[in-house]
């Protein structure tokens, strides 16, 4: 065994399995690092960056170098052992984490991957044929241009349709438009780069070029959202906010949707609810919409307003959930939490959700304070492990059930036990299967000089 590994099993110590190499799983790292806390990181891919490379758009060049320096810095952490191109649940099941290696605690960190399904029936019956969800699309977005791309491979045409309204769905609805212009402006001999006409806006560049827009014939996309704009969930009033807070919230939302406009000559329609799907040939080449009012701020679908809206390319865009894992337990489209605070997730010890799987909230920020805020939190109040130098006590059945609550009094009171020598030759063993399965040699840094991402 590799001499890290031999390390790894040859004392007592605390261990904890996180879920997902990014934003949330390197931060939830390095925080039990620094509390000299071994932590494995298990990562599906062969990279860790997760939304920061696969979902951000590439024209985000600056905070991708960003994020990504600041992953790697995390995980090539001394005490942070990183299982590439494992995926838990297929790779090795969720019990092995919590039975087998009896892991102090386990953190899912592993985002939101699912994209929530278009609500028209039976419209998952024509994925690839018509109908594309945006995760894979902006996948494909952000790597297709790569040097052996393997991934799935999307025709943009023109004037397709996205169903959506959230901030994602602006970047899905620029991407067709970016690619429909540069198309455009090859054709007349001109080479621009998509990243590049994204900082300008796709209205200047064709200015710089002495290009009248209409003359190239692109139509564009257009963006349909079931509420008003002023509704769109682009910026969001603080809590408890007053009426004129709200009122500039919502002015903030029509400036943007403006600027989609003018800037990248996208066309919005809101009000509008996809109901039923429009086939022929076994394909999906179009949906009916129906006109809606808003009111009480619910979309209210207005009968007898259906109208036919017909594309070669539909991207649905209407948000991210997190993919199942057999062994966590689900409420409806999410993780089932006994307590949204502490992340703890229902009736499995030991076992927290960090980041955006547990915020659903779309946003590297976010992602990343609660993980650090909900790390702390397990290693204080879950695992007893305060700055104090208090005797260490096994824990009992009672306190084991006050911690899943993250019941800091009964926390703070005890500190959990280490894990022994024999179920960490356990760990060990599996890192070691994993390592050898993905050819990772132990070395952070130097699978990554192997494994470069694009940019
Ligand atoms: C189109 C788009 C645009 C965005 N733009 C912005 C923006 O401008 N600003 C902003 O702040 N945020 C933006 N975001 C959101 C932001 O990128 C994410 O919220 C944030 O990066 C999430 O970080 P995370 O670590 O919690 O999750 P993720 O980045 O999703 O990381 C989860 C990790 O877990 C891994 N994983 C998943 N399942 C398993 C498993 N079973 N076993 C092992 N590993 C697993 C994944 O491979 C991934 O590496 C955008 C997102 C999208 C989709």
């Amino acid at each position: 065994m590799r001499e890290e590994l031999e390390e790894l099993a040859s004392k007592p110590r605390h261990v904890v399995a996180i879920l997902g190499g990014a934003v949330s799983g390197s931060e939830a790292a390095v925080a039990c690092a620094d509390k000299g806390i071994t932590a494995i990181v298990v990562e599906q891919n062969e990279r860790p960056y997760g939304k920061i490379e696969d979902g951000l758009p590439r024209w985000h060049d600056k905070l991708r170098a960003k994020e990504y320096a600041r992953i790697d810095e995390n995980l090539a952490r001394d005490g942070v052992y990183f299982v590439p191109r494992t995926k838990i649940g297929e790779d090795i099941p969720l019990e092995t984490l919590t039975r087998d290696w009896g892991v102090s605690a386990v953190l899912l960190a592993n985002g939101a991957w699912r994209d929530r399904p278009l609500p028209v029936e039976g419209a998952d019956a024509y994925v690839g044929k018509g109908l594309v969800y945006q995760n894979s699309f902006v996948y494909w977005f952000n790597h297709y241009e790569e040097p052996g791309y393997d991934g799935p491979v999307y025709e943009v045409s023109d004037d397709a349709v996205v169903v959506g309204g959230g901030l994602a769905s602006v970047d899905v609805v620029k991407i067709i438009n970016l690619e429909l212009y540069r198309r455009a402006l090859r054709e007349r001999g001109i080479e621009v780069s998509v990243v590049e006409m994204e900082h300008k806006g796709i209205t200047a560049t064709l200015k710089k070029h002495d290009i009248d827009p209409d003359s190239l014939g692109v139509k564009g996309c257009t963006l349909y959202y079931r509420r008003r704009i002023k509704d769109m969930p682009l910026a969001f009033p603080k809590e408890n906010a007053t009426p004129e807070q709200i009122a500039k919230t919502e002015g903030v939302r029509e400036k943007m949707v403006g600027i989609l406009e003018t800037k990248f000559r996208v066309r919005v329609k809101d009000q509008h609810v996809p109901v039923s799907p429009i086939v022929e040939d076994g394909r999906m080449v179009g949906l009916n919409f129906r006109r809606t009012e808003v009111k009480d701020g619910r979309a209210v679908e207005v009968e007898g307003s259906d109208m036919e809206v017909r594309a070669e390319l539909i991207v649905s865009s209407i948000g991210s959930v997190p993919e199942r894992v057999p062994g966590i337990p689900t409420k409806g489209e999410l993780y089932d939490y006994a307590s949204w605070e502490t992340g703890a997730v229902s009736g499995m010890p030991g076992v927290f959700g960090v980041g955006n799987v547990l915020t659903g909230k779309g946003n590297i920020r976010e992602s990343r304070n609660n993980s650090k805020q909900v790390t702390g939190q397990v290693i204080a109040d879950y695992l007893g492990l305060t700055d104090d130098t208090r005797e260490e006590v096994v824990m009992d059945g009672a306190h084991e059930a006050a911690r899943a609550r993250g019941d800091a009094v009964a926390a703070s009171a005890i500190r959990r036990a280490k894990v022994a020598p024999d179920k960490l030759k356990a760990v060990a063993d599996t890192i070691e299967a994993r390592w050898s399965a993905s050819g990772y040699e132990g070395d952070y840094a130097a699978w990554l000089a192997a494994h470069k991402p694009s940019s």
